[in-house]
């Protein structure tokens, strides 16, 4: 079921997505060789607390940290670690933020020093893939016309879509109905209208689609492990989308 937030309900998510995007371009800033995806964590996740807004992944099904910190051909739901990174790797940060019982969830993929052209047009059209989708969210569309804007944008690069994980809804919960896959032919599923509010997440390879998990239980990771990138934006559909993640 699709809960429709009241105008009041999508200003308090425009306070939670306001929050998550200031933690995620903190973060993104502190990134560079030889920082530590911990490191990344704690910074996040005190930079949450310290202005009021709870961060939402810690303790999400036993989730041990603040941020998923997915290096290179890791995909999502890597956890932060004593891991080091190097000049060349590109760094997915995956963050949420509760702030007065509304969630906000964006992510970015950002470049460790000087990066692989390639891996640089992997960034460039993950995050292009992410703004086609995002322009999808009006109302009267179709729920996979965002999916299928998403896809279009990578599929062209000779990129692949990740099949396995999927955007969502979002507002009293992280993740609420409906599931948005980043692939599919346009004009099906649920119409969109004014009061849905969609967490939209393409998570794009360099190579194959095919991911596995780890035997962390977290980490999702290319089978062929080549880079994969992911951005995420928290939008309330209208006419413009209202991208409440927003720099
Ligand atoms: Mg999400």
């Amino acid at each position: 079921m699709i809960v429709l937030k009241a105008d009041w309900e999508i200003e308090k998510m425009r306070q939670a997505g306001a929050l998550t995007a200031k933690v995620r371009d903190y973060v993104a800033a502190l990134v560079r060789p030889g920082i530590t995806t911990r490191e990344l964590d704690e910074a996040a996740r005190r930079f949450i607390e310290e202005r009021g807004g709870i961060p939402s992944f810690l303790g999400y099904e036993g989730f041990p940290a603040s941020i998923c910190a997915s290096v290179n051909g890791v995909v999502v739901h890597g956890i932060p670690g004593e891991q080091a990174l190097r000049e060349g790797d590109i760094i997915s940060l995956d963050l949420g933020v509760v702030v007065d019982g509304y969630h906000g969830d964006t992510a970015i993929t950002v470049p460790v020093g000087k990066i692989a052209q390639r891996a640089q047009q992997l960034l460039d059209v993950t995050r292009a893939s992410l703004l086609a989708g995002v322009a999808q969210a009006v109302p009267g569309n179709h729920l996979s016309d965002i999916s299928h804007a998403v896809e279009r944008v990578a599929t062209e690069a000779g990129f692949s879509v990740v099949v396995d994980f999927v955007g969502h809804g979002i507002g009293r919960e992280m993740h609420e109905d409906p599931q948005i896959p980043n692939y599919g032919p346009p004009g099906r599923g649920v119409q969109l209208r004014r009061g849905m509010v969609l967490a939209i997440e393409p998570m794009i390879n360099m190579g194959g689609a095919d991911v596995r998990i780890r035997g962390d239980g977290w980490t999702v990771e290319t089978v062929d492990g080549l880079p994969s990138a992911h951005f995420e934006h928290t939008v309330a559909v209208g006419d413009p989308p209202d991208v409440l993640t927003a720099p």
